[in-house]
């Protein structure tokens, strides 16, 4: 733990790696394209790099990882913010304690909304989005907002996967969730870098470096085994950030045997009521492409997420990086999908397409978009999916529940076009399923979902 906190060390890090020759360049590169992932001193010396040849590399190989370990799928999710009211004054967010912007918390009824609307659109898995205010959302209130959207249905919609990303909590709180049947426990560190992280968190709880970024070691003290990591890239050197949370990942899967489940990667963006507004580390497009490949070279079998912070061009160059995650369709304010039904939102992402635009997107791309949950609900969670990732087999049962997610989703909500596509779409890619086997069930569980059975997965 310490080591990954340790300044000096990924500072002599980054500078050893600016001075490593061509050879250790391409012995790093070779271990990349054999899929083997790389250490911490081996991602300082592709960040040091030069070279647009290299990186020419560098984006053949994360491109062939993308196709070779997730195949063509491409899995969506919604985010779901449940509560604004935060104690915290982190400079670069909207809902810093110093704001004077009014507060508000979903009732349960107004999360059965929210819900309602989300599962009308398509939506299989949420991730939980709340400030940390222990008065006025306190624990309790989360464990009922998760029971609450599970023991939802509408119509054939359901929420299968709740995702959960709420503050730094203690091992006992941590059981608790994991209790509530939560998927992914995510974090994001924001910044690595301790001196930038003071001066960003000024106050609150979250103002404790420590504290926050030993999470995840209590939350898999207390039983999660997924946990979903990330930075804030803007608030310090993007390639101190990228090395940190290699550190961090390596750290895990010392101590706990698995490292991150994903990693997401939000880039800062002007937030109205933030109390910074210049960031003299802001990271360009470019850089965040490189950033993007590198990671993916690094942890092949780390599930990699974006936001509608990007615009649809940057998800689109993203996704040939190795993104394996979307969000779509997202309000990004408490109630938000109920104000943007009244058209009253006030959106403030970069990616404004609807669900079913964004899949239409995905599928003239080849790409296959999925509401699969299924590993969560087999058990396959923490180590057991590691070892069949690492194994290079989690495509075996990818390609066949996105096809059959998207089967449900074109038959509860797909216009008649978007049918035709997605059934083209499903025939072509069954013939990819390379155990015959396989094959012949996965054609009779789209005949049986066309005929109204739900929920088949492997
Ligand atoms: Fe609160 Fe999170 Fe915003 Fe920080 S980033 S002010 S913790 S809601
Ligand atoms: Fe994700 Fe597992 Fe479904 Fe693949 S099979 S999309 S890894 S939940």
């Amino acid at each position: 733990m310490e080591q990954f906190l340790d300044n000096i060390y990924i500072n002599n890090l980054l500078e050893q790696a600016a001075a490593a020759p061509d050879g250790d360049i391409d012995r790093v590169l070779g271990k990349a394209s054999r899929f083997e992932g790389l250490t911490h001193r081996e991602v300082a010396v592709l960040l040091a790099m030069e070279s647009d040849e290299h990186w020419a590399r560098v984006f053949n190989i994360a491109l062939e990882i993308k196709k070779r370990i997730y195949g063509d799928r491409i899995v969506m999710f919604a985010p779901l913010y449940i509560s604004d009211y935060c104690v915290n004054a982190c400079a670069y967010c909207g809902f810093n304690c110093g704001s004077k912007a009014p507060r508000r918390k979903l009732t349960l009824d107004e999360v059965r909304s929210e819900v309602e609307i989300l599962e009308r659109m398509g939506h299989k898995r949420l991730a939980l989005e709340a400030g940390e205010d222990p008065e006025h959302c306190p624990l309790s209130y989360i464990l009922d907002v998760i029971k609450t959207i599970y023991a939802m249905k509408t119509d054939n919609g359901a929420i299968r996967r709740v995702n959960v990303n709420i503050a730094a909590a203690g091992v006992d709180e941590y059981r608790l969730l994991k209790e509530a049947g939560i998927g992914t426990y995510i974090l994001f560190q924001e910044t690595y870098h301790r001196p930038s992280y003071e001066k960003y968190h000024t106050s609150g709880p979250k103002s404790d470096y420590l504290w926050h970024s030993g999470a995840f070691d209590r939350a898999m003290e207390a039983g999660i085994d997924d946990v979903g990591g990330g930075v804030l890239f803007g608030l310090y050197d993007a390639r101190y950030e990228a090395l940190a949370l290699m550190l961090h990942n390596e750290h895990l899967e010392k101590r706990f045997g698995v490292g991150f489940h994903t990693i997401s990667l939000p880039r800062i963006r002007k937030a109205e009521g933030a109390t910074q507004t210049k960031w003299p580390y802001a990271v360009s497009d470019k850089a965040f492409l490189r950033l993007a490949a590198v990671l993916r070279l690094a942890v092949p079998y780390t599930g990699m997420i974006i936001s509608t912070r990007e615009t649809p061009e940057m998800r689109k160059s993203l996704i040939n990086c190795g993104i394996s995650q979307l969000s779509g369709g997202s309000a990004v304010e408490v109630g938000g999908y109920a104000l943007r039904e009244q058209n009253a939102a006030q959106f403030r992402v970069l990616d404004e397409r609807t669900p079913q635009d964004i899949l239409l997107w995905l599928m003239d791309e080849g790409l296959i978009p999925s509401f699969c949950t299924a590993c969560y609900r087999n058990g396959r969670t923490g180590d057991r999916f590691m070892s069949l990732a690492k194994a290079g087999e989690i495509k075996n049962v990818c390609l066949p529940n996105a096809l059959m997610t998207l089967c449900e989703y074109a038959e509860d909500y797909g216009s008649e076009a978007f049918k035709e596509k997605s059934a083209l779409l499903i025939d072509a890619k069954l013939g990819d399923i390379a155990d015959e086997n396989i094959r012949e069930n996965i054609k009779n569980n789209i005949k049986r979902i066309r005929a109204g059975e739900r929920d088949l997965f492997l």
